[in-house]
């Protein structure tokens, strides 16, 4: 697929927009992620969670961290007019967007993307679904799609995106939330626990610490979490 649009979120991530060939229409769920290989190398294939949603027609967005040789090839080199080879959406990290349902969503740094196609589709289908996405990075500067969040909550009422700061020195002037996400916070979100699901994305280390604080610190049944665990 062609890359249709390249567009720098921070410094050090990018999103890239593939656009669908002619006649392509493709069956697939928000939350689903791709397979991408450059066509210089076809064995090298890294997958990328979709943070478009199943309702953007035309293309796949997805948003990349300069990480390791995939991710520091799409940041530094990928632009408009290059083809990248795609494998369909597939996973099962779904929004569960039964009636009266509250998703959860705790992210650290780049597995914040599925969650944008989460709320991308609740807010286009003016669903009743709750969303509170909390998102935990070092500093403000890391905080991935803070525009489109902050336009997102003012255009859906069901949905909060809550940051905390984990490496501030005494000066800055985040007043916001800070240290590490704990029981307390994520405690602080939930209205009807069985009525809540939870959801962790990202790197090992965070879907692993997501875990224990859910389902072992907090006591919550396992079919109540979804997780997406990226290496
Ligand atoms: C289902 C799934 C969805 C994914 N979705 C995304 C996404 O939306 N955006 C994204 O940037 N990456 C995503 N990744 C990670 C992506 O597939 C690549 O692993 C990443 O771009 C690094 O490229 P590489 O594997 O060539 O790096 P390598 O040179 O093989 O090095 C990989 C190293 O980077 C670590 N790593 C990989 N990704 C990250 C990250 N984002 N933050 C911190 N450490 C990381 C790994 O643990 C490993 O140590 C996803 C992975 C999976 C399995």
């Amino acid at each position: 697929m062609a890359i249709e649009m390249a567009t720098m979120e921070l410094p050090d991530t990018k999103t890239i927009r593939l656009k669908w060939p002619e006649g392509y229409e493709p069956d697939f769920k928000t939350g689903q992620f791709i397979a991408l290989f450059w066509p210089d190398s076809p064995k090298y294939r890294r997958a990328y969670s979709l943070s478009s949603s199943a309702l953007d027609r035309g293309f796949f967005e997805i948003t990349v961290k300069r990480e390791g040789k995939m991710g520091t090839r799409i940041v530094d080199w990928a632009k408009p007019g290059d083809t990248m080879g795609v494998f369909p959406p597939t996973g099962k990290f779904l929004p569960v967007f039964e009636p009266g349902k509250h998703l959860i969503c705790i992210a650290g740094g780049s597995g914040v993307t599925p969650f944008r196609g989460f709320v991308r589709e609740a807010t286009k289908r003016k669903l009743d679904t709750k969303i509170t996405i909390l998102y935990s990075v070092r500093t403000p500067k890391e905080i991935i799609f803070n525009d489109k969040f902050r336009k997102l909550e003012s255009a859906n009422p069901n949905f909060e995106f809550h940051v905390t700061c984990t490496r501030l020195g005494t000066d800055d002037r985040w007043t916001g939330r800070r240290g590490r996400i704990d029981a307390a916070w994520v405690n602080e979100q939930i209205a009807d626990l069985s009525n809540t699901v939870f959801y962790a994305c990202g790197p090992n280390a965070l879907v692993e610490f997501s875990e224990n604080l859910v389902l072992r610190e907090m006591g919550v049944p396992k079919i109540q979490m979804k997780t997406e665990k990226w290496g």
